[in-house]
């Protein structure tokens, strides 16, 4: 039976403590990550700290800056949120492309990505939209791009004691087309086998690829052939993905198949946002 500490923060500064002096706490959000995790045996937790009450944490909104989106906030609110649905629905696709209805009810965006699964299916749109993820500790706040959130598969920058406090989607967000494809065994509720996300800016074309690699990753050679060299072919410039990615083969597709697959996901993204 599964056994741990519990504790509902109050507020940020004892989460900071807890995780500080205990090896053995994890911070909960939705918790559908680490429950399954801490029952698989992934995660040796003792302490479960929850935070997903802090109303610091619950913050979505828009301003100057961009749309700043607290950890405690859901991908539900996230899909379904007006000036994300109105200036990067990209976002909201992904964020809709989780789960289930009731996995999106709890799970959150920042719990998505400190899972650092390079499949997480929120990690491309971020990646095309540049987002920044705001991270606070004792010792204080510091920001990062997504890209050098994550570092591995499972693995990311924070430190010891740290979290994410928000995701920062900043701002300019020129008018622009983008698109979101996942392709997965099963209609719904399974992770991608490969996640594609294209932007188009109309001055500039972003393509972000998940379950490819270690980690989420920007196809930068197909990138460059669309906005450099104007490659209008754009078979030929999803072809490029191939020397960038080092995709494996696990339960949900094989190494061969996810090379396939991204290419013929990259050329559908284009072909949907830059027209045929
Ligand atoms: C049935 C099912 C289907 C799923 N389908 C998908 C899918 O299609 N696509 C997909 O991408 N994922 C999927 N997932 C995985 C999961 O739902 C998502 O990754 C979700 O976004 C995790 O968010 P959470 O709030 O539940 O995180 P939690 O489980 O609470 O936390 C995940 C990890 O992040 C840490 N953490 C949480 N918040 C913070 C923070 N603010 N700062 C630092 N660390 C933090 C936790 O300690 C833990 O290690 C699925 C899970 C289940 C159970």
């Amino acid at each position: 039976m599964l056994s741990c500490e519990y504790v509902k923060c109050s507020d940020l500064g004892q989460a900071f403590q807890l995780l500080e002096t205990r090896e053995d706490a994890y911070l909960l959000a939705g918790g559908t990550d680490l429950m399954v995790g801490i029952r698989g045996g992934k995660f040796a937790a003792k302490l479960l700290i929850d935070i997903k009450e802090l109303e610091e944490l619950k913050i979505l909104k828009e301003d100057e800056q961009g749309i700043t989106i607290g950890a405690a906030v859901t991908l539900n609110e996230i899909a379904t949120f007006g000036p994300i649905l109105k200036n990067v629905p990209i976002l909201a696709e992904g964020a809709h492309s989780v789960g289930s209805y009731s996995i999106r009810n709890r799970a959150t965006l920042a719990g998505n990505i400190c899972n650092a699964s390079p499949a997480a299916d929120t990690a491309a749109p971020l990646y095309c939209l540049g987002a920044i993820v705001n991270i606070i500790g004792s010792g204080g706040k510091r920001s990062l791009p997504v890209e050098e959130f994550f570092t591995g598969p499972g693995r990311t920058a924070l430190e010891k004691g740290e979290l994410i406090q928000s995701v920062l989607i900043p701002k300019p967000y020129p008018a622009g087309v983008g698109t979101y494809q996942k392709a997965s065994r099963t209609g719904s509720v399974d992770l991608a086998t490969v996640g594609v996300a294209v932007q188009n800016w109309g001055d500039q074309v972003r393509v972000a690829v998940g379950a490819v690699a270690p980690t989420p990753i920007r196809a930068v050679a197909v990138e460059k052939a669309v906005n450099e060299k104007d490659i209008k072919d754009w078979a030929k410039a999803a072809a490029l993905v191939y020397d960038e990615i080092s995709p494996i083969t696990d339960l949900r597709g094989s190494r061969d198949y996810r090379f396939h697959l991204a290419e013929v996901l990259i050329r559908r993204g284009l072909e949907r946002t830059m027209g045929v």
